[in-house]
């Protein structure tokens, strides 16, 4: 029977990209985005990949998304917790706002959907979940104080929780990407985006289903021992330890 994989942000740029993966691997997929129906539209259009609407950082939200979409596809196995925000200021300029909207969306959202997952994953003695962080988690970035806490803080999140269900048959891993031709970039200057691709060896930005791959393989029965970990996929703009 297809197993079931909810990506959170999957109806545009690195999420859209493992949602379709996801789908042509044979999983039945359900594909959670947070506010731009237009886009989420278009997406189960020309996919055919059911959409689900719902704030990640609202615990409460999360639990009636998660419940629709057990109610749709049958409980879920896999979950990528990939919805993400950047709201970037140097520190000196960061408001509290900037600071609190990157936390719920981009930390809060892992406990959120995690939790809601957990109890079923653990009666079934099987999971998968997969949290997309950054390679500014793991060197900081100026002007993202913000976003680099969060996406560290994945980091201790994941390698907490994949010793708490390894003995479930559950892993929990993180894939770190390094800069991903999708919209999210538009918000760099051209400029900025020159410099970035220049410190990159490889030469370019990376593709967004060159992350759904890494996802698809961490969720699949080859990857059963491998958890706790962060799989860097960067272009080796930056070697993490
Ligand atoms: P995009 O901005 O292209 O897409 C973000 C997705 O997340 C959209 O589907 C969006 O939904 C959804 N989303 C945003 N806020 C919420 C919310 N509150 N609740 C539910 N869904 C939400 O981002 P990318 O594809 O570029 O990034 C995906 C992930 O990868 C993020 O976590 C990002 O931090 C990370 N990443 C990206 C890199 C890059 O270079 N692009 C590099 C490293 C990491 P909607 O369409 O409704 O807005």
């Amino acid at each position: 029977m297809s197993k079931v994989a909810l990506v959170t942000g999957g109806t545009r740029g690195i999420g859209a990209a493992i949602s379709i993966a996801f789908k042509n691997a044979g999983y039945k997929v359900a594909a959670n985005y947070g506010g731009n129906d237009a886009a989420a539209e278009k997406f189960k259009a020309e996919t055919g990949i059911p959409v689900f609407k719902w704030d990640v950082g609202d615990f409460a939200a999360c639990a009636a998304g998660i419940k629709d979409v057990v109610g749709a596809l049958g409980p879920i196995d896999v979950l990528i917790n990939n919805a993400g925000i950047t709201r970037d200021a140097m520190l000196h300029k960061m408001t509290p706002e900037h600071w609190r909207d990157v936390m719920r969306v981009d930390l809060d959202s892992i406990f959120n959907m995690s939790r809601h997952v957990i109890d079923s994953m653990r009666e079934r003695n099987f999971g998968r979940i997969v949290n997309i962080s950054s390679i500014n988690g793991q060197k900081g970035q100026m002007g993202q104080t913000n976003y680099s806490a969060a996406k560290a803080g994945i980091v201790g999140f994941t390698k907490a929780l994949a010793q708490e269900t390894a003995k479930k048959g559950i892993t929990v891993n993180v894939i770190a990407p390094g800069y991903i031709d999708t919209e999210m970039l538009q918000a760099v200057p051209e400029k900025v985006l020159e410099s970035i691709i220049a410190t990159i060896p490889v030469g370019r930005l990376g593709k967004a289903d060159e992350i759904a791959k890494m996802a698809l393989f961490l969720a699949g029965d080859d990857a059963a021992f491998i958890t706790g970990a962060t799989m860097t996929v960067n272009g080796a703009q930056y070697i993490a330890g």
